[in-house]
């Protein structure tokens, strides 16, 4: 994939805006399966040529949701009890998910390492969900993506060439 410049993907993602919300649309009235078909090997091409490490936006950005055997994991990890890392660490948020107190995560280092990565939360071992079956159920929080992830937006450019022809 191309060189980051994170304020060009955001500049990119808000022009394709509009654009989008039609093509999501459109999505959401394929077979659920087709879906799934399309999308994995277009995530394998673009993860293939995608250094996070240049990027780190989601943890610069938005963060993850902290089950609890994520909390538990972690504090024991920094040998902390979960609920001083959870005072320390974590807010509820809208949704009564918790989530990171503050962004860029804490954790992210300056040359964006994570540096819980073997004991990370399941949500930034996940991120950004374009390898998951079922793609259908997560065609909104994909949408919402694009604007974080430059994988993301590449899969779906790539997505709608390959619907095109
Ligand atoms: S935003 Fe996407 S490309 Fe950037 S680090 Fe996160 S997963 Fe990787
Ligand atoms: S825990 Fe690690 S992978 Fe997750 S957002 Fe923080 S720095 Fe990124």
């Amino acid at each position: 994939m191309q060189n980051y410049s994170l304020a060009q993907h955001k500049e990119q993602s808000k022009l394709k805006s509009k654009e989008n919300q039609v093509f999501f649309k459109l999505l959401k009235k394929k077979n659920s399966k087709v879906l799934d078909k399309l999308i994995h090997p277009l995530h394998e091409e673009v993860f293939e040529c995608t250094d996070c490490l240049e990027c780190a936006n989601c943890c610069k950005t938005t963060g993850p949701l902290f089950t609890d055997k994520d909390i538990s994991r972690i504090a024991k990890y920094l040998k902390i009890k979960p609920s001083r890392f959870t005072e320390k660490y974590l807010r509820i948020d809208e949704d009564r998910d918790y989530v990171l107190q503050t962004l860029p995560c804490v954790f992210l280092g300056e040359d964006n390492y994570c540096s819980i990565y073997n004991v990370r939360p399941k949500a930034c071992k996940e991120f950004p969900h374009t390898d998951r079956i079922k793609q259908y159920q997560l065609l909104k929080l994909t949408e919402k993506n694009i604007e974080v992830c430059p994988a993301v937006f590449s899969i779906i450019e790539r997505l709608k060439g390959t619907l095109r022809t």
